[in-house]
């Protein structure tokens, strides 16, 4: 049976039908319209709509959005990086589509698609983190997606790291997606070039174009440029630091890193690993898990949300 699945970012809508094996058989892209919600359902609607004309035999569409989700998989409590502020999101989809409807954390979509058909398929314990814009994070545990009590667990991202540090979207400080996401790393790769020396290359083109973007820091360091690179060692050092404490509270047998910052694959993983083996607790004893990049890229967030979709409206 086949599902369909939205993926909502921060710059594009993805969506798919995908099958019971996790294949992505029509797949369709447009812009996050900007400005309100009401914008970004219709443009929603419309997608589902185009996908479910092109395959009729869908069993259930799954919506994944960035941000604090009920339990009942219906409103979205809270949203860090875009406006939705107990928005009943299930509610305003269901009303104008003939399809069973659920919404999900676009983190714990991911995490879901790695786990049934990615780098987390071997392991009954699996923690993602996504660093994208914002830091997304999903848990499984014995083999089952953790939610927590009001369906909010897995905020990985708003674990706090530094006790008084910056100001987060959710309305607390010194959470690690200040220190560990893209926007972080941008910050950080700003930071690197204001200072004289290994910053020189990152200084020069944030001269000529006026900012720097997170295009112009992976570039330098795929050419391994020596600031971009400390900029993302640095960044690596607070989520290896992050997946330390994790390891004593959910003690997974692998990490997966996701999201466009993770396409740096072992130049993120190896500082990662380094701080996590400096802040393990009962390190030289406690088994050490492995660090992997996610397999399905771009395609998790629309595989995971049609899995967990097709999962509920079949009650499996
Ligand atoms: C949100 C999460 C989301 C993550 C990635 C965070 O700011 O709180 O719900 O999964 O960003 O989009
Ligand atoms: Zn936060």
């Amino acid at each position: 049976m086949q599902a369909i699945g939205i993926d909502i970012g921060g710059t594009k809508i993805a969506g798919g039908v995908v099958t019971e094996l996790g294949e992505i058989v029509t797949e369709r892209r447009v812009p996050t319209p900007a400005g309100d919600s009401a914008a970004i359902v219709d443009a929603v609607v419309e997608m589902v709509r185009a996908l479910q004309a092109e395959h009729g035999d869908v069993v259930a569409a799954g919506v994944a959005a960035p941000g604090f989700i009920d339990a009942a998989q219906s409103t979205v409590y809270y949203t860090p990086n875009i406006a939705w502020r107990n928005e009943p999101l299930r509610a305003r989809l269901s009303e104008r589509l003939d399809l069973h409807i659920t919404i999900d954390n676009d983190a714990n979509a991911a995490g879901w698609a790695e786990f049934r058909f990615g780098a987390g398929r071997l392991a009954s314990d699996m923690t993602m983190l996504t660093i994208g814009t914002g830091v997304g994070g999903a848990i499984v545990a014995q083999d089952r997606l953790l939610r927590g009590g009001f369906g909010t667990g897995g905020e990985l991202g708003h674990m706090r790291v530094v006790p008084g540090g910056l100001p987060c979207g959710c309305g607390a400080r010194g959470c690690i997606e200040q220190y560990g996401s893209g926007r972080a790393l941008l910050r950080m790769a700003g930071e690197v070039a204001d200072r004289p020396g290994a910053g020189a290359a990152l200084a020069a083109v944030r001269e000529a174009k006026g900012e720097l973007t997170g295009h112009d820091v992976s570039e330098l360091m795929k050419a391994g440029d020596p600031g971009a690179l400390e900029a993302l060692r640095e960044l690596g050092g607070w989520l290896g630091q992050a997946a330390a404490s994790l390891s004593a509270v959910l003690d997974p047998q692998v990490f997966v890193f996701g999201g466009g910052v993770a396409q740096s694959g072992e130049l993120l993983l190896a500082p990662v690993r380094q701080a996590y083996l400096e802040h393990l607790p009962a390190r030289g004893y406690h088994p050490v898990p492995e660090f992997v990049i996610a397999e399905l890229v771009n395609d998790a967030g629309v595989v995971g949300a049609a899995d967990l979709a097709r999962l509920h409206a079949t009650g499996l």
